[in-house]
């Protein structure tokens, strides 16, 4: 009681501190950010945990930076300790969207605020507002490649042409967005027999990759082959993340393909992380989408600095995401296809990328 009695003091006095230079300043500038990232293996989290951190730094806030290597209790003792700790406001790439109810509500009683990033926070009515891209669109815009380079639009050879389909981690939120976007967009052609998915694995559930682990793609890439396309040669393969589409080339390498009589079917990704940035350009991996974590960093500093000093963060979405306690007011951001014949303006000349880390 005791404890909670100080803590809620602080709060308190916090809130009026703003500005009012006192030791230990809440609510503003001065205060810190705890910044909870999913995991180290995939280049994009780095640059948006760094920016993040560097851009409230700029603007006179403390952080506190960690990640959760995909480890769901990692996570959530990681935000656990950030409350004890008594960071003024959460910023969160949740690894499993479901996780973090009874943690959100400790920092809800700590009148501590969340921001949800890239990826929604589920079932917690203690998510202020989520910064993220249009993540129905990334689906769209990988399935609508595969469709226009097949030729199926612009009146090309009408198929049929042999797909397989991949999707993210079933516990990340925009697995299902990205997965919704790319099958709204492919289903046409589904029912008219140009696609053919000859697994028949056509049910996110049957198509998600936990954690969105290369390898688990990869086997799972050895399976199809082996099961259904002794035969047959597999046209395109959508794919949700750069990370899982290395994976699903590497299994198509083993199986043959990537020759000139062979050559590798599409296979799109998300992202554009150096490595299939590289494949792009070597022409194995053909398609990626951009989306600007630097964007995506100030969007969330943005949010975070508003709730703490008293303003109104911007956003442009107040419908789309329902977490099934609220709808949680979002700033989206736009995503960009890219493969070999724009990744130079969209990613170098754009300075996402160095032009040298791509040699
Ligand atoms: C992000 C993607 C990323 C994936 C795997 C998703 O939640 O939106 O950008 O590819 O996680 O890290």
């Amino acid at each position: 009681v005791l404890a909670l009695a100080g803590t809620l003091a602080l709060t308190a006095c916090g809130q009026d501190s703003e500005g009012g230079g006192k030791a230990t300043p809440k609510g503003g500038k001065g205060s810190t950010i705890g910044i909870a990232m999913p995991t180290k293996s995939s280049e994009r989290w780095i640059a948006d945990g760094n920016n993040m951190a560097q851009q409230f730094r700029a603007l006179g806030y403390k952080t506190d930076l960690q990640y959760g290597e995909d480890s769901v209790d990692q996570q959530v003792a990681q935000v656990e300790n950030m409350i004890t700790k008594g960071v003024d406001a959460l910023v969160i790439a949740a690894i499993d969207g479901r996780a973090l109810g009874d943690v959100l509500k400790q920092a809800a009683d700590q009148h501590i605020k969340v921001i949800s990033y890239d990826r929604l926070i589920l079932g917690s009515p203690n998510v202020d507002y989520y910064a993220s891209f249009d993540n129905e669109k990334v689906g769209v815009l990988q399935a609508t490649y595969i469709v226009d380079k097949l030729g199926l639009k612009s009146g090309g050879k009408q198929g049929p042409f042999n797909i397989e389909l991949f999707a993210g981690s079933p516990d990340d939120n925009n697995t299902r967005y990205f997965f919704q976007g790319a099958l709204k967009t492919l289903q046409p052609y589904i029912d008219k027999k140009q696609l053919v998915v000859r697994s028949g694995q056509t049910r996110l559930n049957q198509v998600t990759t936990l954690r969105w682990d290369g390898a688990t793609a990869q086997k799972r890439m050895d399976d199809l082959l082996t099961k259904a396309y002794s035969t047959e040669r597999v046209d395109a393969v959508l794919s949700p993340y750069d990370g899982i589409s290395i994976g699903i080339l590497s299994a198509l390498r083993s199986g043959g393909y990537g020759t000139s009589a062979k050559p590798y079917p599409l296979v799109t990704g998300q992202d554009a992380e150096v490595a299939s940035v590289k494949s792009i350009i070597a022409g194995d991996q053909a398609q990626t989408v951009y989306k600007d974590t630097r964007a995506l960093a100030k969007q969330a500093v943005q949010m975070a600095d508003a709730v703490l000093t008293g303003k109104t963060p911007q956003v442009n979405d107040t419908k789309t995401y329902d977490n099934e306690k609220k709808v949680v007011p979002a700033f989206l951001l736009n995503p960009v296809s890219v493969d070999k014949s724009n990744y130079r303006a969209t990613l170098v000349d754009s300075g996402y990328i160095k032009a040298s880390d791509l040699k």
